[in-house]
């Protein structure tokens, strides 16, 4: 089996599922507990945030540790939304984000919140000045994907992020850094983001486990009521060997960051050259997005046979992101990007890693051409 999936989770590294092991067994005392137990686990608690802050090239206690990026998410947006509110109740995102960000956002417009949903591009990306323009005097939140999960779009957050800071500081910039942490460098301290989301799974590390980068002097309101951990932001035990764990996943993707992109982008190109080959089918990405993702439609058939064919073919690619790959409705981000029901049904997510070689995806291809032929002799039989 060749697994094209990364997007939805990456094969931890060897030496993470060690590491997570080695800690579960050995430092199993509560970080906040103050005897040699709780000292030893605390150390190695500061250690993983040390790390984090020194990759990522931000402080130390600008890092809260959380149960994954959708908590991350749901943190950033509603912490923001409820501590600031005074200052106003708009809130600028679009409706292609992930459904951590989408659902989050949609909550609060159920409790009074105004919404402005800026449009995207056909390849899915938000105009700087569009996001500028839907600024008005009660804005307190704009919250944006940096690379989207289904189709690799890469929005232009650094160039709002400077905007934002120069002429409205008060705004608060939270982006979605899941897909794109470890694909495309971003430097935090320097861009006017104010917030950032980052998970384990996705870049080889353990799941249930993900970090939100604070901005010193930004202020959130708690989801979580309970104990002061993680500053008083994020109450309840820390999960120490994971965090441990996803410490050295993201000190990994950190120096590998740009050889992999290198390596991603060869293949990646393979793949877009192939699709465009096909008349009959629709590509939603392009070179110019995120390296590791390639999403094609084939109008009229549906993805999940699709994906069940290429299962049967040795290779596992996924439909939309994995979290509404169970939902038997169309892609809610190709129908953002204005594409038509029938495309947004019969999506393909391919998506890389590390792993892959040119002859995997020579096999891919190989599988690809298959699934066609395969499906044109259905048709046969059809008429
Ligand atoms: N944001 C994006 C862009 C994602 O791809 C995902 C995972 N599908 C998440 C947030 C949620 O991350 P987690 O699985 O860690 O909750």
């Amino acid at each position: 089996m060749q697994y094209f999936d990364y997007a939805a989770s990456a094969p931890p590294y060897e030496d993470v599922i060690r590491t997570v092991s080695e800690v579960m067994k050995l430092h199993y005392g509560n970080a906040s507990s103050i005897h040699a137990y709780g000292e030893n686990a605390g150390r190695l608690l500061n250690k993983s945030r040390f790390v984090c802050a020194e990759t990522l090239n931000v402080k130390p206690d600008e890092i809260i540790f959380t149960s994954g990026a959708t908590e991350s998410n749901n943190l950033a947006i509603k912490g923001a939304a409820l501590r600031y509110q005074s200052r106003g109740r708009h809130i600028i995102t679009t409706r292609t984000e992930h459904a951590s960000v989408y659902e989050s956002i949609r909550f609060l417009s159920e409790i009074g919140y105004d919404i402005t949903y800026v449009p995207v591009d056909a390849l899915g990306r938000v105009k700087t000045e569009d996001v500028l323009n839907a600024i008005s005097k009660e804005t307190i939140l704009v919250s944006l994907m940096h690379v989207n999960n289904e189709t690799g779009a890469v929005h232009p957050v650094v160039e709002i992020g400077r905007a934002l800071k120069q002429n409205h500081p008060k705004i608060v910039f939270h982006v979605d850094g899941v897909q794109a942490y470890g694909k495309i460098p971003v430097q935090l301290a320097e861009t006017g983001i104010d917030l950032y989301s980052i998970s384990g799974h996705k870049i080889r590390g353990p799941k249930g486990v993900g970090l939100l980068y604070i901005r010193s002097g930004l202020e959130l309101t708690s989801l979580m009521s309970g104990g002061s951990q993680e500053q008083g932001m994020r109450a309840g035990t820390e999960n120490i060997p994971l965090i441990v764990g996803m410490s050295k996943a993201i000190r990994l993707a950190g120096e590998r960051q740009s050889e992999l992109k290198a390596q991603l982008e060869r293949l990646q190109l393979l793949l877009l050259e192939e699709i465009r080959q096909h008349p009959e089918w629709v590509l939603n990405s392009s070179e110019e997005g995120a390296p590791h993702i390639v999403h094609f439609s084939y109008p009229g058939k549906k993805a999940e046979v699709m994906l069940h064919m290429l299962e049967q073919l040795n290779v596992i690619v996924s439909t939309q992101s994995a979290c509404s790959s169970k939902q038997a409705i169309p892609s809610r981000v190709l129908l953002g990007m204005g594409k038509s029901e029938e495309i947004a049904d019969s999506g393909i997510r391919i998506s890389l890693g590390d792993e892959h070689t040119e002859q995997d995806i020579l096999q891919l291809i190989q599988a690809m051409r298959q699934m066609k032929e395969r499906l044109a002799s259905f048709e046969g039989w059809n008429r």
